[in-house]
C-alpha cells in the first residue's frame, strides 16, 4: 500500500512514513494511491462485532507491511481500553431514523480521541523499532491538543507542542491543555485565531531544515493515520442500522474536514452511504463553496462552537484532488491561487463530483443556542454546540426514507459556558476529570511569529 501526495509531486510512501511525516514535502496531503474495499458480505458480517474487531478489519488493508497483524491487534486494544462506554461509539436514537453517534466517551471527550489514542500507539512503536526522536508540533482549535496531549504525554522519543489561539478556546479545553505535568508537553498560546496557528504550521513543514534538525512531525488532522481512523465509525454505526442492504447518511460537524473526509473513505470502500452531510457554523466557507463554487476566506468570527472556528479547512484538499480525478498539477494551483489571493473558483465538473457525495448545511449563532435548549426540552439530550449544528441540519435536510446519523463530535461537558447558557444547565464533568480546575497551568504565550516559534521550540525541546 502506497501514498501519493495530493499535489503530485513528493515521494511515494509506505503507510508508517506517511503516518510519521505529516504533511508532504510538495505541501500536498497523502492519501492512498488506492483505496481497497471490502466486499457486501464483508461488511455484512462487521454487523455486532465488537469495536476493536470492526477497526481491525476496516483499517488493516490500508497498513500494507508496516505493522504486523498482532502489533496492530495489540494497539487497537489498548487504544480503545480507556474509553468510558462498552461500545466506544454508541449510537443513541433522537426520533425516527434521526440518530447520534457518540464519539465522546474517550479520556478527553472528543471524537479527537479516536484517532490520537491509536496513532500515538503505532508512532511509539515505530520510533521504537528506529531509536529516533521526534517533535510533534499540533496546531488546534481546542480538541486536536487535548488529544494529543493526551496520547503522548510522557512518551521519551517525544516533545508535543501545541500551538493554541489565545483566548479563544473553551476554559475545558485550555486546561486540558495546560495542566498535564510531563515535561515533554509544550502548551503554546499563540496570539492569534486558529488558521494562524496552522499557517505557522505549515510554515514550519516547509522550513525543510528546521523540519529535519527538530524531527517535525504533525498529528494533525491532515495526518492520514487521522483519518484513516476515523473511518472504523461509520462502519460500526452504518452495519447497526442495516447497510449494506440499507442506505444512510451522515451529519458532520465540519472544521478541518477530516472526519467527514473519512466518511468519503469509507464510502469509496464500499459502504453504502447516501450522502455526507457538511455542517457549519457562521464560519461557513464550507458550505457556500458547495452551494457556489468560491472558495473563497473572509475573517473568522468566534463562535460558541470553536472547534469549527475556520476559514481554511486543510483536509478539503484531499476531497478536491478526487473531485480533480486526481490531478496533483490543478490541486497545486488551486492552492497556490489560495494563499496568493484568499480563494479559488471550482470547475464545474469537480463541483458536481462534490456534490454527488456531499450536501452541506449553516447554523447561526442563536439557532445553536435554541437547538441545543430544543434537544434538552424535545428528549432530554444535552448536546455540544458542535453537535446541536449537526442535529439541527440533520432535521433540517433529512430524507425520510434514509436514516441520518449526526456525529456528536464532543461531550457537553468540554463547553458549559454555552450549554449553561441555552439550558440553564451546567453539564458536569465525568469523575476523571473533576480536578481540573484545581490544578495548576503550565503555558507559554507566544506571538504569531514563525521566527519566534521555532526558537522557542528548538530551545524548550529535550534532546
Ligand atoms: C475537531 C472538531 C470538529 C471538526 O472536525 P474536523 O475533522 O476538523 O472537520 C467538530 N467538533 C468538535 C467538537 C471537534 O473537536
Amino acid at each position: 500500500m502506497r501514498y501519493v501526495s495530493t499535489r503530485g509531486t513528493a515521494p511515494e510512501l509506505p503507510f508508517h512514513e506517511a503516518m510519521l511525516t505529516g504533511l508532504a514535502r510538495d505541501g500536498g496531503l497523502y492519501v492512498p494511491a488506492e483505496v481497497p474495499t471490502l466486499s457486501a458480505d464483508e461488511i455484512r458480517d462487521l454487523a455486532g462485532q465488537p469495536y476493536e474487531e470492526i477497526a481491525f478489519r476496516v483499517m488493516r488493508p490500508f497498513l500494507g507491511d508496516s505493522f504486523t497483524d498482532e502489533e496492530f491487534r495489540e494497539d487497537i486494544a489498548a487504544a480503545y481500553a480507556g474509553f468510558a462506554h462498552p461500545a466506544r461509539a454508541p449510537l443513541k436514537q433522537l426520533a425516527p431514523n434521526q440518530f447520534l453517534a457518540e464519539l465522546f466517551h474517550g479520556p478527553t471527550l472528543a471524537f479527537k480521541d479516536f484517532a490520537m489514542q491509536i496513532i500515538g500507539r503505532l508512532f511509539q512503536r515505530e520510533l521504537t523499532r528506529r531509536g529516533n526522536r521526534i517533535t510533534i508540533v499540533g496546531a488546534t482549535s481546542g480538541d486536536t491538543g487535548s488529544a494529543a496531549i493526551e496520547a503522548f504525554r510522557g512518551l521519551d522519543a517525544v516533545d508535543v507542542f501545541i500551538l493554541y489561539p489565545h483566548g479563544r478556546v473553551s476554559e475545558v479545553q485550555r486546561r486540558q491543555m495546560t495542566t498535564p505535568v510531563e515535561d515533554n508537553v509544550h502548551a503554546l498560546a499563540v496570539h492569534g485565531h486558529f488558521d494562524d496557528c496552522q499557517a505557522r504550521l505549515k510554515d514550519m513543514f516547509n522550513d525543510f531544515s528546521f523540519r529535519d534538525e527538530v524531527g517535525l512531525a504533525g498529528v494533525n488532522s491532515i495526518n492520514w493515520g487521522r483519518v484513516l481512523a476515523q473511518v472504523v465509525y461509520y462502519f460500526s454505526a452504518a452495519t447497526t442500522l442495516g447497510a449494506p442492504d440499507r442506505k444512510v447518511s451522515f451529519c458532520v460537524p465540519t472544521g478541518n474536514f477530516g472526519d467527514i473526509f473519512a466518511g468519503q473513505i469509507a464510502k469509496r470502500m464500499g459502504l453504502p452511504i447516501d450522502k455526507l452531510v457538511v455542517a457549519t457554523n457562521q464560519n461557513d466557507i464550507l458550505h457556500r463553496c458547495l452551494s457556489t463554487g468560491e472558495y473563497r476566506t473572509s475573517q473568522v468570527h468566534p463562535s460558541i462552537s470553536p472547534s469549527m472556528d475556520i476559514q481554511v479547512s486543510s483536509n478539503f484538499e484531499r476531497a478536491l484532488f478526487d473531485a480533480y480525478d486526481r490531478d496533483g498539477n490543478a490541486v497545486a494551483q488551486l492552492m497556490d491561487e489560495l494563499k496568493s489571493s484568499g480563494g479559488f473558483t471550482v470547475s464545474q465538473g469537480a463541483l458536481e463530483a462534490l456534490r454527488e457525495t456531499y450536501a452541506s448545511g449553516r447554523v447561526s449563532e442563536d439557532e445553536t443556542s435554541a437547538e441545543i435548549a430544543f434537544s434538552l426540552k424535545d428528549n432530554g439530550e444535552l448536546l455540544c454546540p458542535h453537535t446541536a449544528i449537526g442535529v439541527k441540519i440533520a432535521r433540517d435536510m433529512a430524507d425520510p426514507s434514509v436514516p441520518t446519523v449526526t456525529l456528536a463530535t464532543a461531550h457537553p461537558a468540554k463547553f458549559p459556558a454555552a450549554v449553561e447558557a441555552a439550558t440553564g444547565e451546567h453539564p458536569p464533568l465525568p469523575p476523571h476529570m473533576e480536578t481540573l480546575y484545581e490544578r495548576p497551568e503550565r503555558v507559554t504565550e507566544i506571538a504569531n511569529d514563525l521566527a519566534t516559534l521555532e526558537t522557542h521550540i528548538r530551545e524548550s525541546r529535550r534532546t
